[in-house]
């Protein structure tokens, strides 16, 4: 399209927008990490959720969603309560296209099972292209997703749920579950008083013959616009997990009543709210007292799509980065061939492909997990080192990402901006970091003879990689002292960083050889491009990262 001119100047030098493009196709790193995890066969159908997620309506929809907030409606003209939030239509659209890919329900069968294959491998491939478009959308589909596994220990319930569940229909409309073409789900678990420590909750709950009246409230309770909620309060015996619809079975509106909206700092299309419970009606999933058992669970996929999120949003700012440094000129030459570019965005490349290597390899342990003990231990003991790393390396990366674009990347039009202020979000929720740690020590713990031989394997993955076998000493040795917990961090990364060399060794041996030497041998100052790579694997870093 032909813009019209200024009268002073033409625009000159500027990148055409990074859209129109097949996100599958144009990620060598994803296509070859999808494919050395199983995912292989199902190409064809990335490549065209590729194309549809990189269209230039994908990209205006998640502009739309973010800057039109959503807005809570407590009451409505007349002063009754209505506790609605609304939400801009470019928000359903992305939600309905979301749902539509199944990346709500792809990977459990119609009955609740795990779907098995390589369904985690194929659903992850879409959730971190379409991180890399629109993020807080995700916020409730990963929930859903999520909560099947903590509905699985109340089967009457996720009997029920599922056939609303397993469809890939969107439906917004306000109106009681069971009626509904489809559903979302979102959890309740943050009090004023504590997050973390969610023994400390306050809310409590009352029997009401066969099911329960929940009084008390949560700090943070995003996506309120859910069907139901999997929420934590205490009953007779402990805290236990209840299921909160949004209508009580009469049909009436259920006792939720939200206060207000958080003002968030990212995230800014997806709503999270504080809200009270008055006797809300719930029934009861799993035991009373085991609700952090029940909960957990759930946990432990929503963590596994935090890192899954994070490593999407880094790859887009690798490839607004480098797909601007490729069009724009400085000093007679290309950005993206001044060696100095060259350096911090082959360092950047080389920080993705590795991290969409570890992911899709801890997917592929989500996958096999329920037939395979040493994936299941892999799975448990990896998942928050893993969602440590790679949630807390999404800021700094995106902050770079950004600086690539010059003042470009730092104005709101554009979306590293977003990327930026969405990023850190993935280390807090869910676990913040020092959570993470803390649970990498309780595995280890727990099960030491299973997370003895994950190690072993890591060390025998990464044999002869620069550093490896130190880092693999240095594990070892963190992880037994009696004030382990002093370390965890230190250890937790190096841990991490040692299952990425690994899993970059399925994919890539040479990037896995460059990774050792600049991550695990520590070649490296602290900041990208503070790196000396060879000149061969940059380009090559470069053309897979983009063609
Ligand atoms: C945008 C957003 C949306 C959210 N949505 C939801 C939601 O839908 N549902 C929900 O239930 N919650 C939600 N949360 C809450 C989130 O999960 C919590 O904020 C998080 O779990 C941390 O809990 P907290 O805020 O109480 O911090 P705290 O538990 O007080 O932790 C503060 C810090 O202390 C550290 N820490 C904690 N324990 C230890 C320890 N033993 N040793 C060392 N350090 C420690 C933590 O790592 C953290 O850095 C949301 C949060 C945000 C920001």
């Amino acid at each position: 399209m032909t813009q019209p001119s200024f009268t002073t100047h033409e625009v000159l030098n500027q990148s055409p927008p990074f859209e129109d493009v097949d996100l599958f196709a144009l990620d060598r790193p994803l296509l070859d990490a999808v494919a050395s995890n199983g995912g292989a066969a199902a190409e064809k159908e990335l490549s065209e959720f590729g194309k549809h997620w990189g269209s230039a309506a994908m990209a205006e929809r998640g502009r739309l969603a973010n800057e039109n907030t959503p807005k809570l409606r407590m009451f409505d003209s007349k002063g009754n309560r209505r506790d609605q939030v609304e939400f801009h239509p470019a928000y359903h659209e992305l939600m309905a296209r979301s749902a539509h890919a199944g990346l709500h329900n792809s990977t459990w069968t119609a009955d609740g099972r795990p779907a098995g294959g390589a369904a985690e491998v194929v659903r992850a491939a879409k959730f971190y292209m379409a991180a890399g478009v629109e993020t807080g959308h995700l916020c409730p589909i990963t929930m859903t997703r999520a909560s099947v596994t903590a509905l699985s220990v109340q089967p009457d319930l996720l009997a029920k749920a599922m056939p609303v569940i397993a469809t890939r229909a969107y439906d917004p409309t306000f109106a009681p579950w069971p009626t509904k073409r489809g559903m979302t789900l979102g959890m309740g678990m943050t009090e004023k008083q504590g997050g973390t420590d969610v023994r400390t909750n306050t809310t409590r709950a009352e029997r009401d013959g066969e099911t329960y009246r929940i009084t008390g409230h949560k700090w943070f309770m995003s996506a309120p616009m859910c069907d139901a909620f999997l929420v934590l309060a205490q009953a007779d015996a402990g805290l236990t997990c209840f299921l909160m619809p949004r209508f009580a079975p009469d049909g009436s509106v259920n006792a939720i009543q939200f206060q207000r909206l958080k003002e968030k700092l990212g995230n800014r299309s997806n709503a999270s709210s504080e809200v009270e419970f008055k006797g809300a009606y719930g029934e009861r999933v799993g035991d009373e007292g085991k609700g952090i058992r029940t909960i957990i669970q759930m946990v432990q996929l929503t963590r596994q799509d935090c890192a899954i999120a994070s490593t999407g949003l880094m790859r887009s700012g690798l490839a607004q980065a480098l797909h601007h440094a490729r069009h724009r000129s400085v000093f007679q030459k290309h950005l993206a061939d001044q060696p100095l570019m060259q350096m911090v965005l082959s360092d950047m490349a080389l920080h993705v492909e590795a991290s969409i290597a570890l992911v899709m390899r801890l997917c592929r342990a989500f996958d096999r997990a329920p037939h395979d003990q040493s994936e299941a231990a892999y799975m448990r003991l990896l998942t928050p080192a893993i969602k440590y790393w790679v949630c807390k390396s999404a800021p700094g990366f995106l902050y770079e990402a950004m600086e690539c674009l010059g003042g470009n990347g730092y104005v709101e039009e554009g979306i590293l901006a977003r990327h930026y202020r969405e990023s850190p979000v993935n280390a807090i929720w869910e676990g913040s970091g020092n959570v993470m740690c803390l649970d990498v020590l309780r595995a280890l713990s727990r099960e030491v003879d299973a997370a003895a031989g994950v190690l072993q394997n890591l060390a025998a993955e990464t044999q002869g990689l620069p550093g490896a076998s130190d880092a693999v000493t240095f594990i070892g040795t963190a992880f037994r002292r009696p004030d382990s917990e002093r370390v965890a961090r230190l250890a937790v990364e190096r841990l991490a960083l040692l299952a990425a060399a690994a899993a970059l060794n399925q994919v890539s041996p040479r990037h896995a050889e460059l990774f050792g030497a600049t991550r695990l041998a520590g070649n490296h100052a602290s900041m990208y491009g503070a790196v000396d790579l060879p000149r061969d694997d940059v380009r090559a870093l470069l053309e897979r990262a983009l063609p």
